[in-house]
């Protein structure tokens, strides 16, 4: 078996693992990024494909240009189950050719001197005195398996966790994942018969009766293109999303020409809080595998790239210190709460209430404005259900009815507020995680007896 010795192993070329590798190429620093499959076919994932143009700016990440950008977005038209209502919100975007996007970054990184294997997996993780110090690995192309060595190993391995869920004791990063967390959703990309009207508007269709726990989008790719599909909730027991599809497909893209059919496929969404921790003594965790997508509507590249960022940021200060350890590399936990895992946190318990509420109360809700627009952009953007929503159910309580889903909607603004107030009091040191990590459990649980 041969030996190679890097200072950072990247495990998966994914929308978090290369946009890692672009971060930290160039710093003089030796890297390897490894993925299952061919080069052609990296970054080619399920997936919706819309991104928020705010990620790009904010983590220094180049827009999706020529053949990557598929779609300019410029709002998103949200719809009642009865679609009697529709919201606008507006926020600028890119559906992305994902595929094409993802290989520029690892082009990119390659270039300046990152070292990219495909058709390579990790087997499993070399552990040594308690801290990850590498993989085996096995290369297709050349039929060798290998043992990598690296200071720091990254987990970019997606929905997958096929290199954390193989660590040989449990620990904060080998969390598993709870089914009733996830989302199971599929998409397929068609052609449309006619122009698309408004195609620079994503549509999402919220229904729990053709997709229960989740919803429909249809994202136009250009004019004449679109992406559409459904998440429903898993763990719950319900038909196959494949049965949803077929049986709902008119009702929401009526326009699709199924004979012009350019991709397929489905895939599962984690939709919880992160992991309590992204690193560990010799490793960090990003990405899908650590839990990064937002709760609420399922987009999952954005916050990849900011724990990409974070990971990779660390990871440059762990260098310069020549220490890999947990604490060393924590600041990547402070970061990643700071910029989105507190607002997840939150959105998962929003996510939790929305997913037990009936067509009926979502129609209403939508209709009354009970949450306006602003309000859910706001939520979206800072996980704050605003305190005028808990106010405004307090006052049109006694008037407009339902007084059961206002009040529930008052205390599920509480906590919201109270999770994001303990993720701000998370520990800023490895030994205080657990206490930490008893109390967000503890609130959970509280929060889904109330709800
Ligand atoms: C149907 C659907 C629609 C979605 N829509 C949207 C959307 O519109 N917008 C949005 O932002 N998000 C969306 N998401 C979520 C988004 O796709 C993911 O959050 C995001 O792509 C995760 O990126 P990642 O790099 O963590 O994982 P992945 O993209 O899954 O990458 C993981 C990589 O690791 C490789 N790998 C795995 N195991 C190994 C191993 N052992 N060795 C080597 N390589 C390995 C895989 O080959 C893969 O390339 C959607 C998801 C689904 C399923």
């Amino acid at each position: 078996m041969k030996d190679l010795k890097y200072d950072v192993l990247i495990i998966g070329g994914g929308i978090a693992g290369s946009s890692t590798a672009w971060h930290l190429a160039g710093k003089g620093i030796k890297i390897l990024l490894i993925d299952s499959k061919p080069w052609n076919r990296i970054g080619d994932k399920p997936c919706g494909d819309a991104v928020s143009k705010e990620h790009f700016d904010n983590l220094g990440l180049p827009y999706p240009e020529g053949n990557q950008l598929e779609g300019k977005i410029e709002g998103i038209k949200l719809y009642s189950p009865d679609m009697k209502t529709e919201w606008t919100v507006k926020g600028e975007g890119f559906e992305l050719n994902a595929p094409a996007y993802t290989q520029r970054l690892l082009k990119e990184a390659e270039n300046r001197g990152v070292e990219v294997m495909d058709n390579t997996t990790s087997m499993k993780p070399l552990v040594e005195g308690g801290r990850v110090v590498g993989s085996v690995i096995f290369n297709r192309r050349t039929n060798e398996t290998l043992e990598v060595r690296a200071n720091v190993t990254v987990d970019a391995t997606g929905y997958s966790m096929s290199f954390r869920s193989k660590l040989p004791q449990p620990l904060p990063v080998t969390e598993p994942l709870d089914d009733k967390d996830t989302d199971v959703a599929y998409r397929e990309v068609l052609y449309t018969k006619d122009e698309i009207e408004d195609y620079k508007y994503l549509k999402i269709f919220v229904s729990q009766k053709a997709s229960p726990g989740g919803y429909w989008w249809y994202f136009p790719k250009g004019a004449d293109k679109v992406n559409v599909g459904l998440g429903i909730q898993g763990g719950m027991g319900y038909p196959s999303i494949h049965e949803f599809y077929h049986k709902y497909l008119d009702t929401y893209a009526s326009d699709v020409d199924k004979n012009r059919l350019v991709v397929k496929g489905g895939a599962l969404v984690p939709t919880r809080r992160p992991l309590a921790s992204i690193v560990w003594d010799g490793m960090a965790v990003i990405g899908d595998s650590a839990f990064t997508v937002n709760p609420v509507h399922g987009g999952g590249k954005g916050s990849a790239m900011i724990s990409g960022f974070c990971v990779a940021r660390s990871i440059m200060n762990a260098v310069e210190k020549g220490d890999y350890s947990k604490e060393s590399m924590w600041d990547a936990n402070m970061c990643y709460i700071q910029r989105y895992g507190a607002k997840q946190a939150s959105l998962d318990l929003f996510r939790r209430f929305l997913q037990r509420l009936s067509d009926d109360d979502i129609d209403y809700g939508m209709r009354k404005k009970v949450i306006k627009e602003e309000d859910l952009l706001t939520a979206s953007e800072k996980g704050d259900l605003q305190l005028s929503v808990a106010e405004k159910a307090t006052r049109v309580i006694a008037g407009l009815g339902r007084p059961s889903l206002l009040m529930k909607l008052k205390s599920v603004a509480e906590y919201m507020k109270k999770i994001k107030e303990h993720y701000a009091e998370y520990p800023s040191n490895p030994e205080d995680l657990m206490k930490w990590k008893s109390v967000t459990d503890s609130l959970i649980l509280e929060f889904n007896k109330t709800i």
